[in-house]
């Protein structure tokens, strides 16, 4: 898939970042299967994890660790009945 057609390379702009570090954003997915679905988008364009570099993949993990400790509060408060049952409205 070229960066032309790629959805990810092509999101509309204006999403609100749950997260950012040098390689990705995490959003949150547009039609969210369950409480806090979201997605962590490479910067760069590449088809897959393999394409990515060392220093890419560490940046992952770390953005993942950041992503679930900012999911583990939502879902949390989500329990708590602080935020709204429709994720798609927080
Ligand atoms: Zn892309």
């Amino acid at each position: 898939m070229s960066k032309d057609e790629c959805p990810f390379c092509n999101l509309e702009t204006g999403r609100k970042l749950i997260a950012e570090s040098n390689y990705f954003f995490s959003i949150k997915d547009i039609f969210p299967v369950t409480v806090g679905h979201s997605l962590i988008v490479s910067k760069r364009h590449c088809s897959n994890y393999f394409e990515l570099t060392k220093e890419e993949k560490i940046d992952l993990l770390n953005i993942v660790d950041v992503v679930c400790e900012l999911l583990r509060n939502e879902i949390k408060a989500y329990s708590h009945g602080e935020l709204h049952p429709n994720p798609s409205t927080n």
